[in-house]
């Protein structure tokens, strides 16, 4: 009889290890099924003891040991894959097993076709991994990946190639597979189980060196003459995961490349700012030289909005400047193209009472309720000289939880019934310019237009193929902008900048710039404020002063990269709440933890309140401290350096 230790693969199990008992010897790295709350849950093997010499993890076991359901393979994963998931999860306070949750396909973890080939990894000796940074246009890092990968090849290795979602590897796809079509496969979680395990064995069958282009969900496939991984896109928010365990996939990706000695190369049009302070540091080399400039053909400009007669306290908006008026007319003129921002969703992003000045706001989630015509929701093209009629239904919609309702309601607070719109939403400006330009092919991507992937690739081909046309588009229209365009314009981002988050600023100028850089003729950015530093630095493509006022903010405030941020966020009744961030105060007391409700503080009746650390520069992790985390009540969310902080 022998005990065998696991890491379960789940995620929001409190505890990193079980025991069960089991007749036949187990190496550690074996992927093992054990039963878990009536469920078969994949388990990676850490140890295996004599049940002679177990009483230790017997005694520690409070529950009599189950036995061991089955034995899928005697060894899964590689070594230092498993080793990358253990430095992951100490750096984000979560477990291995978690960590393993999220780093490899759930789709494929039991798959009878998926079981690693006999290692052929000693061949060559170690590596050891270069770290590079590439900061440039996309053209330029697209030709030196081209050259990067042919130098990878030649000295007979693989190249992984990460990027954050099926878009974005569909279009660097077609970019880069020309002359090695048969050895490039691009994996993501779009594909059916019966296909990735298809390409699965594909890619661990060929002989000759491979290019993956895939999401980072991929890394571990058994590919041990993988020399060089990119991470592209390095900004993009997506690599955070939003869910537990609340990982960050290019810290994984990182570590993955130092644990199997692979280069890696963070790539991108504006690095993060933590990522240019390492570079900074010494961390990274320069793959090509750091563009800190990025130079445009487009002629700049940045409209004041004030001068179009915008009133914002009396809801009076104005959606088109004079300046984007000439634009629009020029692009119709040459049939051309220009792509429209606007950053707000349905018509009128916020409501209020003309009499007492209350803001509408959601029953359930006291979010501001979001004025939608119903006609705005259909359609993804108008016939041209179309114009809204008064009797257009009205709802309100709550962006953050979906709740929806009839507009016919009186003010909550005075029972007024002068419920005025503010401020303008993406189909508020969408009727504007169609009524200032009847007969233009106008289309519009939002979420509440476009559903699906296909939907989106769809009508941007439309668009592209229609001269004279006018896009207007959320930001999720931005990943199909693959072809560059005339003009691009910016209705404005002032709602953005409101936000109180400290990344605010870097988000809203790295937005502008991947814009700007599409845009040939005509760069436009509106605005009620234009004093405000970001958008003449946008419009010069000034990333080094940019990065240099976001440094010196940021150690003024003791903010990332010269901290690291622990979040700690509970969601439930207000009293327990309160109760657990005064028991959190306590325990933290010696890192002066900021407890406050979120930004949005009631989602579907309950009270999110958090508790923020800041941990000083090459404080963290620490083993103190995790420790401590280990105590709080499993409801509780912790996050490592989170996207947002409020
Ligand atoms: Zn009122
Ligand atoms: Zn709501």
């Amino acid at each position: 009889m022998h005990v065998i230790t696991v890491a379960p693969i789940k995620r929001g199990i409190p505890v990193d290890e079980l025991s069960y008992f089991t007749s036949e010897d187990i190496p550690p790295g074996a992927l093992v099924t054990v039963p878990l709350r009536g469920r078969k849950t994949p388990a990676l093997v850490i140890r295996s003891t004599p049940a002679e010499n177990a009483k230790a993890e017997i005694k520690r076991a409070e529950f009599a040991l189950k036995k061991l359901d089955h034995i899928h393979a005697k060894h899964f994963f590689r070594r230092e894959f498993v080793d990358a998931c253990t430095l992951t999860a100490n750096y984000f306070a979560t477990t291995t097993g978690a960590v393993i949750h999220s780093t490899f396909p759930n789709a494929l973890i039991l798959s009878k076709k998926v079981i690693a080939p006999p290692s052929r990894e000693m061949k060559k000796p170690k590596r050891h991994g270069e770290k590079y940074v590439f900061q440039a246009e996309e053209s330029e890092r697209r030709a030196a990946y081209k050259s990067h990968i042919r130098e990878v090849f030649a000295r007979n290795a693989s190249c992984y190639f990460i990027l954050p979602s099926i878009q974005d590897i569909e279009h660097m796809y077609a970019g880069l597979e020309k002359g090695i079509q048969e050895y490039t496969f691009v994996l993501h979680g779009g594909l059916s189980k019966k296909e990735l395990e298809r390409r699965w064995a594909s890619i661990t069958t060929m002989i000759h060196p491979v290019l993956i282009i895939g999401t980072p969900l991929f890394l571990a496939i058994p590919r041990y003459d993988i020399e060089s991984i990119i991470l592209e896109r390095e900004s993009a928010s997506a690599y955070s995961l939003q869910g537990r365990p609340f990982i960050d996939l290019r810290f994984f990706a990182e570590t993955f490349a130092a644990a199997v000695g692979a280069d890696i190369i963070l790539g991108d049009l504006f690095l993060r700012t933590e990522t240019l302070y390492r570079k900074e540091q010494g961390f990274f080399e320069a793959l090509q030289r750091q563009k800190y400039r990025l130079p445009s053909l487009a002629k700049q400009t940045i409209a004041d909005m004030r001068a179009s007669g915008e009133q914002p306290a009396t809801g009076k908006v104005a959606v088109c400047s004079a300046e984007l008026v000439d634009i629009l007319e020029d692009v119709r003129a040459k049939g051309t193209h220009c792509f429209i921002l606007g950053v707000r969703r349905g018509f009128a992003p916020m409501t209020v009472c003309g009499d007492c000045g209350t803001v509408i706001s959601c029953e359930h989630c006291s979010a501001p309720m979001v004025l939608h015509k119903k006609s705005g929701l259909a359609g993804e093209v108008s016939a041209p000289g179309h114009t809204d009629k008064n009797d257009t239904p009205r709802i309100f919609l709550c962006h953050r939880c979906g709740f929806e309702r009839n507009t016919e309601i009186l003010c909550p607070n005075c029972k007024g019934w002068r419920l005025t719109p503010l401020g303008f939403g993406i189909t508020q400006a969408e009727e504007a310019i169609r009524r200032r330009f009847p007969d233009a092919q106008i289309f519009r991507v939002d979420r509440d237009v476009i559903k699906n992937h296909a939907a989106a690739r769809a009508i941007m081909e439309k668009f592209y193929q229609t001269p004279g046309s006018i896009m207007i588009g959320t930001e999720m229209a931005i990943p199909y902008l693959t072809e560059p365009l005339a003009a691009v314009a910016i209705l404005s981002v002032n709602s953005l900048l409101t936000i109180p988050d400290f990344r605010m600023g870097e988000r809203v100028f790295r937005l502008l710039l991947i814009l700007r850089e599409k845009a040939r003729e005509h760069f436009l950015v509106q605005t009620r404020d234009p004093n405000i530093p970001l958008f003449a630095l946008a419009t010069d493509g000034n990333i080094g002063e940019f990065l240099r006022t976001e440094l010196d903010m940021r150690h003024r405030l003791g903010y990332p990269p010269f901290s690291t941020l622990l979040k700690f966020t509970y969601e439930g009744k207000k009293a327990e709440g309160a109760a657990l961030m005064a028991e959190i105060e306590k325990t933290f007391g010696a890192y002066h933890p900021v407890t406050f409700p979120s930004f949005i503080v009631r989602i579907k009746g309950k009270y999110r309140t958090n508790a923020l650390l800041k941990i000083p520069e090459n404080g963290w992790p620490n083993t103190e401290l995790t420790e401590l985390i280990r105590t709080l009540p499993p409801e509780v969310e912790v996050r490592v350096n989170p996207e947002s902080v409020i």
